[in-house]
């Protein structure tokens, strides 16, 4: 796998928050392939991208003995519904147990975001333009505490890269979706920001209204 943008997901509210965010970015037709050791957080990952597709997140499971489950998400915004569809390719013997579910259908419809498990074991079955990411257990690097990471290749789109990796507004420090005080890279970073906006140092073509401010995120 070739490496692209890497995530430090401190616990399994971050994984969830992050996956999330991705969720919200899809628009249909995309398909991840989820690798990761058992209790990487796989599961908890695939409850957060339904989540962002507006999925109840107890609908999802961990591994059962279906191969395929498919969540109606609800219209969200500028999106039409899209449809989650989770595949635990663990016990999949063969990947021509797949066609028998009709897998060529499912790849084709244009709402359906499709997430496989174990990818490995459907090789050349997911077609091409497939998002491969990867959970590791890992320590911080700051303060060696665990918590995991994710690692994309590099085919993620630049869409989804840049709305899910960026940097703190306040401080520039590389930062990525998940974290409770994105954008910033913290409290002080937020708060510097607010008081840019209250001390008139950013200028604008309007009057601040009040949903400027709980669009970053002060709610
Ligand atoms: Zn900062």
């Amino acid at each position: 796998m070739t490496a692209g943008p890497t995530a430090f997901l401190r616990d399994a509210d971050e994984t969830e928050s992050f996956a999330k965010a991705l969720g919200i970015l899809c628009k249909g037709g995309e398909r991840f392939a989820l690798s990761g050791e058992m209790g990487a957080g796989k599961t908890t990952f695939v409850r957060g991208l339904a989540s962002g597709l507006g999925i109840e997140s107890h609908e999802i499971s961990s591994p059962t003995f279906t191969l395929i489950h498919e969540h109606e998400g609800r219209s969200e915004g500028a999106h039409s519904p899209r449809c989650l569809v989770h595949v635990d390719a663990y016990r999949l013997e063969d990947p021509s147990e797949l066609d028998e579910l009709g897998w060529s259908d499912i790849l084709q419809q244009r709402h359906n975001v499709v997430v496989v498990e174990w990818p490995q074991k459907i090789s050349g079955s997911f077609g091409e333009s497939v998002v491969e990411m990867e959970l590791f257990h890992v320590a911080s690097e700051s303060d060696g505490l665990a918590g995991r990471e994710i690692i994309f290749n590099s085919t993620l789109p630049d869409e989804l890269r840049r709305q899910l990796f960026t940097s703190c507004r306040t401080c520039q420090r590389e930062l990525h979706a998940g974290i409770s005080s994105f954008p910033f890279c913290g409290n002080t970073c937020r708060m510097a920001d607010l008081g840019n906006w209250f001390d008139g140092n950013y200028s604008v073509s309007r009057e601040i209204e009040e949903d400027d401010l709980y669009d970053s995120d002060l709610s």
